[in-house]
């Protein structure tokens, strides 16, 4: 079978260049994530230019995840580094870079209050807040250990605003100007968040659909509003696991998974993956398990970050991504336990998704009856009928999406005539995309296209059933309402 669920890979040091980013793809490799909390704009032009020239030479559809540092908190600069914090001992946080004071960024203090955690490098570090008195606060460290210049701040206690910063509506224009595929936007705690980047988004002329990522307690409680915002999100495990108690993260990544699912945006499951592959050429079993357990929670899309970003064998981690995740699927594949969903139903969608039809009604709401119930009806009887191919034609590869979040056996081809749209289309679990000209013609002519088409890729057999969904007739650019089945007959 071929692998459904996709790579993502975070480029960095290790993978700029250009020969390690043609192995990557030939490796697996479905979609690249750029983290704009490291490194220049200047820096992310170079790397995008060479990602869009390598997925040209390899004749891919290869998306850019611009993925934006969002309210990120940070200690300043100390001076006397590392400084060594001792169990029991007592801190102030405050604006001073000398002396004994913990520098923070200006800003932070005003939102703390006694009582509430402060968690430095990742946990790591713990301190209690005891008392405030102006820009500063008293804190006690519970967990102690050495803190640096730059260590990052989460501080899950607090009521924190969401702050768009100069540097993310910076980065909001690069991403513009750069036609980036997606944005993901960190530490959303609630739907509003989302709104004000893609607000950031549309005010610097563009239309880039947006990750959420969840890593922050409010934004659990906000799981299902956010889904429906979103245009898929992200199990950002580092941050959740830092922000909530560790133990809990099993399990919420199924209940995010099942989140996008249900509402059918793509999930992406992120962070440690296969982390000790950053300095070993083998992974831990217990990875292993992690990967084969996100592709049988449904989903989407694994992504690896330090391990293709900064490790010593980016191309080595996704062939044994690729190789657990195809392991995963054939057994998820043979085995009864096969996730299904209810069909949408009455539910409308928001017209939020990049990958949306165009055209149509121009309120903010998009019925999806008829096109979902068709899609669930094909999977039906894709099933049944056991067709090597689904093919959905799409304007902006929103049928495939309804199809994909039914799981079915066969791949899904997205025809559509727009490259952008075939970039975004990769984040989907299952979704080939496929570049052609939407034939106006009558039926008959459409499926001649659509065999043609996937005999010369070697996508099919003759004697093979495909499926075939659509919008008819074309010309009116309906949502789909069609379902064909084809016997391929061949030349
Ligand atoms: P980050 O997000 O790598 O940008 O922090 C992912 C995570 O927090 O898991
Ligand atoms: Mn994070």
């Amino acid at each position: 079978m071929e692998r459904r669920a996709k790579i993502m890979a975070t480029l960095g040091p290790a993978s700029r260049d250009e020969g390690v980013l043609r192995e990557l793809v030939r490796a697996g490799v479905d979609l690249v994530r750029l983290n704009l909390s490291h490194g220049t704009q200047e820096q992310h032009r170079e790397t995008l230019l060479r990602v869009r020239r390598v997925a040209a030479e390899e004749r891919c559809h290869l998306p850019v995840v611009l993925d934006l540092m969002g309210p990120r908190y940070r200690l300043g600069q100390i001076p006397d580094e590392p400084r060594l914090l001792a169990p029991g001992q007592e801190v102030v946080l405050g604006p001073e870079s000398s002396g004994a004071e913990l520098p923070v960024d200006s800003g932070i203090v005003e939102h703390l209050a006694a009582g509430e955690r402060v968690l430095i490098d990742g946990g790591l570090i713990e301190l209690k807040i005891e008392s405030k008195a102006g820009d500063r606060v008293r804190a006690r460290v519970v967990n102690g250990g050495p803190v640096r210049t730059r260590k990052g701040i989460n501080l899950p206690d607090s009521a924190l605003p969401f702050e768009i910063s100069d540097k993310d509506r910076s980065d909001v224009a690069f991403a513009v100007a750069e036609n980036a595929d997606y944005l993901a936007a960190s530490y959303v705690g609630e739907a509003a968040h989302l709104e004000a980047v893609r607000a950031v988004v549309t005010a610097a002329g563009g239309r880039i659909p947006i990750i959420a990522k969840i890593e922050r307690a409010t934004a659990i409680e906000h799981l299902a509003e956010i889904a429906e915002a979103a245009d898929g999100l992200m199990v950002a495990r580092g941050d959740l696991g830092v922000e909530v108690p560790l133990y809990q993260v099993p399990v919420l990544q199924k209940k995010i998974v099942a989140a996008g699912r249900l509402a059918g945006k793509p999930v992406i499951v992120a962070t440690q993956m296969l982390e000790s592959m950053i300095e070993q050429p083998r992974p831990t079993r217990a990875e292993a398990t992690d990967v084969a357990n996100a592709v049988l929670d449904g989903a989407d899309v694994l992504m690896l970050s330090g391990e293709t970003a900064a490790g010593q064998y980016p191309v080595a981690v996704v062939q044994t991504m690729a190789r657990i995740v195809q392991e995963a699927e054939d057994y998820a594949g043979q085995s009864s336990e096969r996730h299904t969903l209810q069909p949408l139903g009455h539910v409308h969608a928001r017209r939020t998704f990049e990958m949306e039809p165009d055209g149509h009604a121009a309120d903010d709401e998009l019925a999806l009856e008829v096109p979902d119930m068709v899609s669930a009806a094909a999977v039906y009887a894709a099933e049944q009928l056991r067709v090597s191919r689904i093919v959905a034609f799409s304007q902006r590869g929103f049928t495939a999406r309804l199809v994909a979040r039914y799981r079915p056996r066969s791949p899904i081809m997205a025809f559509t005539p727009d490259e952008r749209v075939a970039r975004q289309i990769q984040l989907v679990w299952g979704v080939r995309p496929f570049v052609a000209e939407l034939q106006v013609g009558s039926l008959d002519d459409i499926v001649q296209v659509v065999e043609r088409e996937l005999l010369a890729a070697q996508l099919v057999k003759p004697g093979e059933r495909i499926l075939i969904l659509m919008g008819h007739p074309v010309r009116e650019r309906p949502l789909t309402n069609l379902m064909r089945v084809h016997r391929i007959r061949g030349a």
